[in-house]
């Protein structure tokens, strides 16, 4: 079909032909100059456009997310990876930097991106990741194996599997799930619930974390919602000093706990 078919026939999506022509050059994964020679789109390009001008994400079509320097692997059993993590990854790196960490666990790795990220930045840190989804994990092990970098994985929940190893552990990130159960909507309908919903009040992961007594002390950094950062803080406080940290968006969602710093 000619471009400008397929333009008419996408009328009634809300849609520029600017972001027509980039989802199509994602899809067949082509610079979108060729676009200006080459106007006739395939038949199977059409059909995945349509299904994600109709809701599906883009990134599971092509199986594909770019986080910081890197392009990792996500599909249908992990989240997809969100621009503000990369704030929470820039901010660790920082922390990691300052107090000179050299072992550090991701809970809740879906995808890898965090805990990858940072080992990238720190080759000799020792990274763990933790994740409650046997499939998520495959996922993550993946992307590890693709990008070249060596981290301990586990399944589990919490810190379960390394309870042993507490005690060498120096610093904790985590991007949780932290949606509110009544905030399901269709937006998200495609993404693993177990790594987005935490409860009526989003807090589950937050306070069940409670449990676990021997972080106290730990350094700490976690995503949150910028709807409900001060519930989460309130929570986390339990473990030591807790200092609030803006996104590039200028909303506050990290919540950090450092007992040397502040
Ligand atoms: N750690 C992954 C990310 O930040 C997955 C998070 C999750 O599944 N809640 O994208």
């Amino acid at each position: 079909m000619k471009l400008k078919d397929l333009i008419n026939k996408t009328g009634d999506y809300d849609v520029s032909r600017f972001q027509l022509l980039k989802i199509i050059s994602k899809i067949e994964n082509k610079d979108m100059s060729y676009y200006l020679l080459n106007d006739d789109i395939k038949e199977g390009t059409i059909k995945k456009l349509l299904r994600v001008l109709n809701g599906y994400p883009l990134e599971y079509l092509i199986n594909e997310v770019k986080f910081l320097n890197n392009k990792f692997y996500v599909d249908e059993r992990v989240l997809i990876p969100r621009i503000e993590t990369e704030d929470l990854v820039l901010y660790a790196k920082k922390t990691i930097e300052e107090e000179n960490i050299k072992s550090i666990v991701d809970i809740g790795t879906g995808s890898g991106v965090i805990a990858i990220s940072l080992k990238k930045y720190f080759p000799n840190m020792n990274v763990y990741a933790i994740d409650i989804s046997e499939k998520a994990l495959d996922v993550a092990k993946l992307n590890a194996k693709k990008l070249n970098v060596d981290i301990n994985f586990y399944c589990g929940e919490y810190i379960e599997p390394i309870k042993d190893k507490i005690s060498e552990i120096e610093m904790i990130v985590s991007n949780p799930p932290y949606v509110e159960e009544s905030f399901k909507n269709n937006r998200l309908k495609y993404e693993p619930s177990i790594a987005l919903y935490a409860g009526i009040d989003g807090q589950n992961f937050f306070k069940n974390l409670l449990k676990y007594e021997q972080l106290k002390g730990k350094i700490m950094l976690f995503e949150t919602t910028e709807f409900n950062y001060k519930k989460t803080e309130e929570i986390l406080k339990f473990f030591g000093n807790t200092k609030i940290l803006k996104d590039s968006f200028d909303k506050k969602r990290f919540i950090e706990i450092n007992n040397n710093n502040f």
